[in-house]
Order: structure tokens, then C-alpha cells, then sequence
């Protein structure tokens, strides 16, 4: 990782143009670590141009306000960097900006995926992007203001459900110590990431998981989210994609799969498994991917054949 680290900092001394360009569907390690590296490109009085294609989650906008987001898609510059992405079709149109850029950086901890960079700083074992890059600042000796702490924190928040999951280790916690000393918002952030839904949005997640269906022995169970759904309650699909937690949580089931309607017949899936179900195989064989307690994917198809092409995917468990 050393050496990677060096090149990086190399690569930035090096240049003075960057794009940092998020994923569709941006999450919260994703927009954390392009606020970071914003952040310090910016202190380093270097050009930043922040690329995104897609929405914001509403309740991530807190952080984003102040990124000055660009969706032109022919931009050239020096050094195109990519976080929190396995996939370089998930970065949407990319390809002039790809092809015109001397280097391309990547930073990543995702399982699936390909060395799309010129850099790859990946490390699959790692909770977030945002620690990878905590890590990063701290090996170079970068300095980590207090706005760039908030930022950081954020991505490890919501990677790690609240500290939630395996991937949270000591090294984890000790981070997000580490940048609650250096002036992180821990407050603030729990507050606008986890007590700030809509009253609207938790009336809907109540809906969706009583229409929740279950499988194998309740081993499985599959939500349904359509854009029909989402006009009724005047809501977006991200203010109510935590619906897919709350049936994981009950000790039989292994597996929550959550179908989110993104076109006619076309639906965004997500994965989630809690003890030894590796749903980033599952995701694969849709061709998506992720980790192996997180994943996703899309499948094509209205709502009742997805939901059988998925049923029938997971026959080849071993549900214990
Ligand atoms: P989510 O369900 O929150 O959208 O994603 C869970 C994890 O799976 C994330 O780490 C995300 O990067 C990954 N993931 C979600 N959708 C896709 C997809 O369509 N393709 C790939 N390669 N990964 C995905
Ligand atoms: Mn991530």
C-alpha cells in the first residue's frame, strides 16, 4: 500500500487539473470521499472539477451543498479520480473524459470490479473508501481539517451501518476516533444520517415491509419499491431504500433483497446478507457486484418475473 501511497502523492504534485467523479446512485462513502478529496485538492490550489450524473440522496445533500457538481461529460483534465466504484460502467459516460486524462486514479474497496486506473489503490478488506482515504491523509502526512474529518466519518457511518457490520474493525473505530479529535461533526452527522427522515418516507418504508415477501424458511425475504409507489408518496427512491434493513434484522432471515423500479421493466437490486451468504455472488451472476454482505445489480423485467428470476437464483443456497 506504501508505494501506492507514494505514487499517488507523486501523481498529485505532478498535475494541476483533476475531475473526481461519483457513481450513479451515489451513496454516502462515495460523496464523503469526493468531499475529502475536494477538499484537499482545492487547499492545494489546484483545478477540481466534481462530476455527477445522477441525484443526490436527499439526506446526503447536507454535505454536498457546497461541491460545485458538474455534469459535462467532455471535460479534459490532467488526472481523472474515481472512488468507491469496482465497476467503470457505474460511473456512467465517462469515456471522453477516460480517454482524454493522463492518468486515472482509483480508490476502491470493493471485491468485484476491474483496475479501470492508471493508480489503483484498492483494498477490499477495508469498511469504507473513506477509511482507505483517512489512511491515505495520515501515511502522507496530509493535514485532515476538521471539514474533511465531518467528510470522512460520514462514508465510514454509512458503510458500516453505525459501526453495524464485520467490516467495522478496531482500526475502524480507532479512525473515527482519530477524526472526531481532528474535529469531525459526529452529532451533527448522526442526527441529518439517521433522524432526519420524513415522517412521509417512514409511513412508506411501513408499507413496503408489510407487502415483504419471505422465502426458504424465511431465509429470504424481498421488498418492492415502484415508481407508482414512490409518486403516491410523493418521495424518492433513496428517501425510503433503508426499508431493506428492517426484515435482515430478524434473527431467521439471512438474506434481504430489495427490488427498486428504475425504468418500465428495469429494476435496480439490492442485496443484503448478514452471516454467510456471499450475495456479491448472487449480484455477479446478474452482472453486478459489490461485497459480500452488500451488493447489487439490475435486472430487466417486470416485477413479478425479476422477483422469480431471483427466488429461483438463490435455490443453489445452502441455508444453514
Ligand atoms: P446498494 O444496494 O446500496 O446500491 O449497493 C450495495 C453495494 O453493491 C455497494 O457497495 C455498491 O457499490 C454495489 N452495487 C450496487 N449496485 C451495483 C451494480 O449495479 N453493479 C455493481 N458492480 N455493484 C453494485
Ligand atoms: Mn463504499
Amino acid at each position: 500500500m506504501n508505494n501506492l501511497f507514494t505514487k499517488f502523492k507523486e501523481i498529485i504534485a505532478n498535475n494541476k487539473s483533476f475531475a473526481i467523479i461519483s457513481h450513479l446512485s451515489p451513496d454516502g462513502d462515495n460523496l464523503g470521499s469526493i468531499k475529502s478529496l475536494y477538499l484537499y485538492l482545492k487547499n492545494l490550489n489546484k483545478e477540481v472539477y466534481p462530476i455527477l450524473f445522477d441525484k443526490i440522496p436527499s439526506n446526503l445533500k447536507f454535505i454536498t451543498n457546497d461541491i460545485p457538481f458538474t455534469s459535462n461529460d467532455k471535460l479534459i483534465v490532467d488526472v481523472l479520480i474515481a472512488v468507491d466504484c469496482g465497476d467503470k460502467k457505474r460511473l456512467g459516460n465517462i469515456e471522453y473524459i477516460y480517454d482524454n486524462s493522463k492518468e486515472i486514479i482509483k480508490i476502491d474497496h470493493h471485491i468485484s470490479g476491474e483496475n479501470y486506473g492508471t493508480l489503483n489503490i484498492i483494498d477490499p478488506q477495508i469498511s469504507s473508501t473513506c477509511e482507505l482515504i483517512s489512511k491515505l491523509f495520515l501515511d502522507l502526512n496530509i493535514e485532515i481539517t476538521p471539514e474533511i474529518s465531518t467528510s470522512l466519518l460520514l462514508g465510514i457511518l454509512t458503510d458500516t451501518g453505525r459501526f453495524l457490520y464485520e467490516r467495522a474493525t478496531e482500526d475502524t473505530f480507532q479512525m473515527a476516533a482519530k477524526l472526531i479529535e481532528n474535529g469531525a461533526e459526529k452529532d451533527l452527522l448522526m442526527k441529518k444520517l439517521f433522524q432526519s427522515n420524513k415522517l412521509n418516507a417512514l409511513n412508506a418504508i411501513n408499507k413496503i415491509n408489510n407487502n415483504a415477501k419471505f422465502y426458504y424458511d424465511n431465509h429470504l425475504v424481498i421488498t418492492s419499491v415502484t415508481n407508482d409507489f414512490l409518486n403516491d408518496y410523493n418521495l424518492e427512491v433513496s428517501d425510503v431504500e433503508t426499508a431493506i434493513n428492517y426484515y435482515r434484522d430478524a434473527e431467521e432471515v439471512e438474506v434481504s433483497c430489495m427490488l427498486k423500479e428504475k425504468e418500465n421493466n428495469k429494476f435496480k437490486i439490492s442485496f443484503r446478507s448478514k452471516n454467510y451468504v456471499d450475495v456479491n455472488l448472487i449480484a455477479n451472476y446478474f452482472n453486478g457486484g459489490g461485497h459480500k454482505f452488500a451488493s447489487g445489480c439490475i435486472i430487466n423485467g417486470d416485477l413479478k418475473e425479476v422477483e422469480e428470476k431471483i427466488v429461483e437464483r438463490f435455490k443453489t443456497i445452502n441455508w444453514q
